[in-house]
């Protein structure tokens, strides 16, 4: 299928284009909860810091290291939830995962860039790199403060 070939050339585009012009990386904010999230399969390490301001995430940052996916996919969080609710975030967050389970972009407002990476779901090994930074503010976001540490590795 040709179409899918182009599809996938724009989505690689989209991807590096993240990876290496990160969004919200190393921003200096005043964070109100942060969580730490690690992929030791791949070895992708992420910190989350999120300023969480009457309930708006008011401002994110991000820092860490790991490979393009999980990089990229940093980034697109970050610019995602930005602005949104922390309820908001966590449907971003679901609707994430739901992406990498069924393969399947969500038709989902602000999701155009995270949409590249729906072909990561048919890697089942990537996709704890994609969904590494996601989980990582969710655990944040549940905290509210403190920080929490995942490890994804476990399972
Ligand atoms: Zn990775």
């Amino acid at each position: 299928m040709a179409e899918s070939g182009l599809m996938e050339d724009l989505y690689r585009e989209i991807i590096l284009d993240h990876y290496r012009q990160p969004r919200n990386r190393g921003a200096v904010i005043e964070p109100t909860c942060s969580a730490d999230g690690a992929n030791p399969l791949c070895g992708d390490q992420i910190r989350v810091d999120v300023a969480l301001v009457d309930g708006v995430v008011e401002a994110i940052s991000f820092s860490g290291q790991g490979c393009s996916i999980s990089q990229a996919s940093a980034s697109m969080m970050t610019e995602y939830v930005k602005g949104r609710t922390a309820a908001a975030a966590l449907q971003g967050v679901q609707a994430f995962q739901q992406m990498m389970l069924t393969g399947q972009a969500p038709e989902i407002e602000g999701f155009d860039d995270i949409a590249s990476l729906v072909g990561v779901a048919k890697f089942p090994a990537r996709v704890k790199c994609a969904s590494l930074a996601w989980k990582t503010l969710a655990q944040a976001l549940a905290e509210g403060g403190g920080t929490v540490t995942t490890d994804d590795g476990s399972r």
